[in-house]
């Protein structure tokens, strides 16, 4: 089982607010944290010190493509993303698991050496891709939360155009969904163009019975608001709103005013994904609207065929991203984007999920080191923390008291 542990004259993000505090002691037992001893606020270092963070949540990724990194170069979200025939389901279907699942572990390995402890998995590939993301998950220690998806889409594209209210889910898919929700933590599809308003109600239904996570990819590009007006007369968003109440919705990358204040008022957790959005030459996601409106909101790092899954290179681009959009030097404090992969995960998920430090919480946790050139002497952590890490600052990884990532020479 896990050890115990602690550092000593360190410098500790405290609480959901991630306060900076210069601690005489932080010290963990087994799973959670027993100590967080404060000595005082402290928001530069003269010195250099070991700064202790909550372990990074990415809200979103696709580990399955982790076989293929910029094996999309050159294609369109269509061409490269898009089921049946999009680059990445021919090349997924040329995989063994023998030969997939050493990629994704070498990149759920990458991401506890870049400070991550869990992630939020779009896993294709039906009950069989869940349970290879899951294999690699128990290997690695990173948690893994799986949302799963059909292995094929159950509908045809004129089913799909007509959209009977008749049209819900065949046998086989009915038996498949069965299979996944027992292996995975929920279900996701590519986007509500993918299956038919009857079927939606039945997930719906069925997840809810099994207590299990929905998410949706929405308004990533105009071309999932166009294809859903003309088949429904609605929008993606507020078709799923309506019809499948996700507890994610990933992307929002074209939401106009009117779509982020139906996000607000339904009080749903949005994931934006700035790098893959700019990676495939799309607008950038409304980062700042979306935090004026009150949004809670998530990072992810999307494909890792499309972008490398290092939360701290995604903290640093969000960070100036919305600083352009406010238009102004002060806003959003760098905290804020540092709360989208730690503290605002709890709205979100709940459970045992804080991304926070306090007494009693788990022990996941990053290790900084402060103490290097170019760090030891920040006149403003939080800010140094969201824009100047890469992995190579990270002495130590935990999740609930495990290490998933010790730099060689560094040991509590
Ligand atoms: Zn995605």
């Amino acid at each position: 089982m896990s050890a115990s542990g602690q550092l000593t004259d360190c410098v500790v993000l405290i609480g959901p607010e991630l306060a900076p505090f210069r601690c005489v002691r932080f010290a963990w037992a087994g799973d959670t944290i027993t100590a967080v001893d404060r000595l005082a606020p402290c928001n530069t270092l003269d010195d250099g010190a070991v700064v202790v963070i909550p372990g990074l949540y990415n809200s979103h990724t696709h580990l399955g493509d982790s076989a293929l990194p910029d094996g999309a170069t050159g294609l369109t979200l269509e061409e490269g993303f898009f089921r049946p025939h999009g680059y990445k389901y021919r090349e997924l279907a040329k995989l063994t698991p023998a030969t997939h699942q050493p990629h994704l572990e070498a990149h759920l390995r990458y991401m506890a050496r870049s400070g991550t402890v869990a992630h939020l998995d779009f896993r294709e590939q039906g009950p069989d891709g869940a349970r290879l993301l899951r294999a690699a998950s128990s290997a690695t220690g990173v948690e893994s939360i799986i949302l799963g998806q059909f292995n094929d889409s159950p509908f045809s594209a004129a089913e799909l155009r007509a959209n009977a209210p008749a049209q819900t889910l065949p046998p086989a898919h009915l038996a498949e969904l069965a299979e996944l929700l027992a292996v995975a933590d929920g279900f996701s599809e590519s986007t509500m163009n993918d299956l038919t308003t009857a079927a939606w109600a039945e997930i719906r239904a069925l997840t809810s019975t099994a207590g299990k996570l929905r998410a949706i990819h929405c308004l990533e590009n105009a071309g999932y608001r166009d294809l859903s007006l003309a088949s429904t007369g609605r929008g993606d968003l507020s078709r799923a709103l309506a019809d499948y109440d996700p507890h994610l919705i990933v992307h929002l990358t074209v939401a106009t005013a009117e779509e982020i204040a139906l996000l607000v008022r339904a009080g749903k957790t949005g994931v934006v994904n700035p790098r893959a959005n700019a990676t495939l030459g799309l607008p950038l996601p409304p980062v700042a609207a979306l935090l004026r409106a009150g949004a809670n909101l998530l990072l992810g790092t999307d494909n890792v065929m499309l972008n490398p899954p290092n939360l701290l290179a995604e903290l640093d681009f969000t960070y100036k991203l919305a600083r352009s959009q406010f238009a102004d030097a002060l806003t959003p404090e760098p905290a804020a984007i540092l709360k989208m992969a730690t503290s605002n995960i709890r709205a979100a998920l709940g459970g045992d999920h804080h991304g926070a430090l306090e007494v009693g919480l788990p022990a996941s946790f990053v290790a900084l080191d402060f103490t290097v050139g170019h760090l030891r002497h920040t006149r403003h952590l939080l800010a140094s923390i969201v824009t100047r890490l890469s992995p190579a600052d990270v002495l130590a990884t935990y999740r609930h008291g495990r290490a998933l990532f010790q730099a060689p020479g560094f040991s509590f």
